[in-house]
């Protein structure tokens, strides 16, 4: 029997809520959209939520609705996934990464200062694996030179830092819907900030830069980035249900975490004592003596007894664009390679059963 890496957590009220759209005529620009926003305004608190068709596009939006262009650098960790610094280099930007605290794995705040320059604009934490990024030094860094904070929780719906929810904590945030994630809409993300500006400019360019000038004025460059009202109703559907899904994450990522806990060979993800996280994906490190190789072994061997395993993540900076690109070479991000390649990530979603969780920990066990 298979244990998939992930797997979306779909109850009949999703089906129900898509085929309800489907009996309209209204498939995109209805009135799901805006509902779909306002269920994040509600649950976030924050003023102005935008949808679009996916993670990566939100970040593109921002990225632009800064004003972050050609020349310009942001601040952002290697040890996430290629959208987090993709985005800036749509428009010509240039990401300075930035290492990582070991324990944590989130970019290191005490590294920051040093990475600025004149044409530093932004920082662009990322949460990862559903733990806010150390945002109150961040924020602080990001005051004294003057930068935009962007926080990418595409992997932090639900996650909480001092009492404040993710993606609440920089001028935007991001989240992102594709099907491992908390909640799904097939593909999708959302915008979500305080800023009016920004808001006014990224809804205005996920619809082809339009801005009441009706269907053919276009006030700016824009992009179809819109989310189908199918796709919105299955968020709204998976909103009413977000309590629910997150708890029985919740609930497998402890039965994980009783089993793994302490072993002597490899160690998990430390949460900060002022962080509640949002269980996105369930991650060792293994010790620092295993090689690449022998790790690359473990996931094969896992995935041969049909346990699903990966490497999350491949450091962002030694991708080929990004050594070609930038020049970036092994060695910039030592905290980052080190823990890349010693990665696992484990079969992890809300219906994992307790055998389930005790077959892929007995496999595990038995290949260290
Ligand atoms: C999933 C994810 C994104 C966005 O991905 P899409 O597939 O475009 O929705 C961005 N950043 C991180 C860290 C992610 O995990």
């Amino acid at each position: 029997m298979q244990i998939p890496l992930s797997r979306p957590d779909i109850s009949q009220a999703e089906r129900e809520a898509v085929q309800a759209v489907l009996m309209t005529p209204n498939l995109s620009l209805g009135p799901k959209v805006p509902e779909f926003e306002q269920a994040f305004r509600d649950y976030l608190g924050v003023k102005y939520a935008v949808a679009v068709n996916s993670g990566t596009s939100a970040m593109h939006l921002v990225m632009r609705a800064m004003g972050i262009g050609r020349g310009d650098e942001v601040i952002v960790p290697s040890f996430t996934f290629i959208a987090s610094a993709n985005c800036i280099m749509f428009d010509g930007g240039r990401p300075v990464f930035v290492d990582v605290d070991p324990d944590t794995w989130n970019i290191d705040p005490a590294k920051i200062e040093a990475a600025i320059t004149p044409r530093t604009k932004a920082l662009l934490p990322v949460d990862v694996f559903g733990q806010p990024a150390d945002m109150d030094p961040i924020r602080r860094i990001a005051d004294k030179h003057g930068l935009r904070v962007f926080e990418d929780s595409c992997e932090a719906l639900g996650a909480t830092y001092k009492g404040r929810k993710a993606g609440t904590l920089g001028d935007a945030g991001v989240f992102g819907f594709y099907p491992n994630k908390q909640i799904t809409t097939g593909e999708g993300g959302m915008i979500v900030t305080n800023d009016e500006a920004i808001y006014k400019l990224a809804s205005s360019m996920r619809n082809q830069g339009r801005e009441g000038m009706g269907w053919l004025g276009h006030a700016r460059l824009g992009y179809n980035y819109r989310l189908s009202d199918i796709n919105c109703a299955l968020g709204i559907a998976q909103m009413g249900r977000l309590e629910e899904i997150l708890a029985n994450r919740r609930n497998v990522a402890e039965m994980y975490v009783a089993r793994l806990k302490g072993h002597p060979r490899f160690r998990l993800q430390k949460i900060l004592p002022d962080c509640r996280i949002s269980w996105f994906v369930m991650v060792i490190r293994l010790n620092d003596d295993y090689t690449p190789a022998q790790r690359d072994q473990i996931i094969e061997n896992l995935r041969k007894q049909g346990i699903g395993a990966s490497n999350y993540f491949p450091p962002v900076h030694l991708q080929p664009f990004y050594v070609e690109e930038l020049g970036c070479k092994r060695g910039m991000l030592p905290v980052c390679e080190a823990l890349s390649d010693r990665t696992i990530a484990l079969p992890f979603h809300g219906h994992l059963t307790e055998s389930e969780v005790d077959r892929v920990c007995e496999a595990l066990f038995s290949l260290l």
